[in-house]
């Protein structure tokens, strides 16, 4: 990894960042890992997380291949983001930024630890199942929110 510009995220534009800033910026959240259901135009989205990712981490296990074997994964890029804002939720760090908002207190940019997004119950590991573990007839009864926004 090339070394990251101190407080990036405040001093330069999305575009203007290096290819590890934009990955050092995501959260970890996986908030958009997670399974949504598309009904009449409008986003539901479930807590039912993606077969390829681990819960316990919310790490991708196959993060280099992911847009390739996964369909539906949403693989942020500068030039596909605001076509892809209405998948993303508010607290997403790329919506904040884009959007001229700081990022939250625990960020692991400002908190300087990877855990504080789960221990500030900002991820979604304490309420996610994997898809593996879900009747597809049932994915209804797995939404948890409305995706609001753009
Ligand atoms: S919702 Fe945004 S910040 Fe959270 S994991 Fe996805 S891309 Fe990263
Ligand atoms: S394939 Fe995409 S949606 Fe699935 S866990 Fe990996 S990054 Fe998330």
């Amino acid at each position: 990894m090339t070394k990251l510009r101190k407080f990036f995220w405040e001093k330069y534009t999305l575009d203007q960042l290096s290819q590890d800033e934009w990955e050092a910026l995501c959260d970890g959240c996986a908030k958009c890992c997670l399974l949504k259901i598309v009904n009449k135009k409008k986003i539901f989205i479930t807590n039912i997380s993606c077969s390829k990712l681990e819960i316990e981490s919310c790490r991708c296990s196959d993060y280099s291949n992911r847009e390739k074997n996964v369909k539906a994964c949403l693989k942020l890029t500068k030039d596909n983001l605001h076509k892809n804002f209405k998948f993303l939720p508010s607290s997403c760090s790329y919506r904040l930024i884009s959007e001229g908002n700081p990022l939250p207190e625990w960020h692991h940019l400002l908190s300087k630890d990877q855990e504080s997004v789960h221990r500030s119950n900002q991820s979604i590991q304490k309420y996610s199942v994997s898809e593996t573990s879900v009747n597809i007839e049932n994915y209804e009864d797995h939404i948890v929110a409305e995706i609001t926004g753009k």
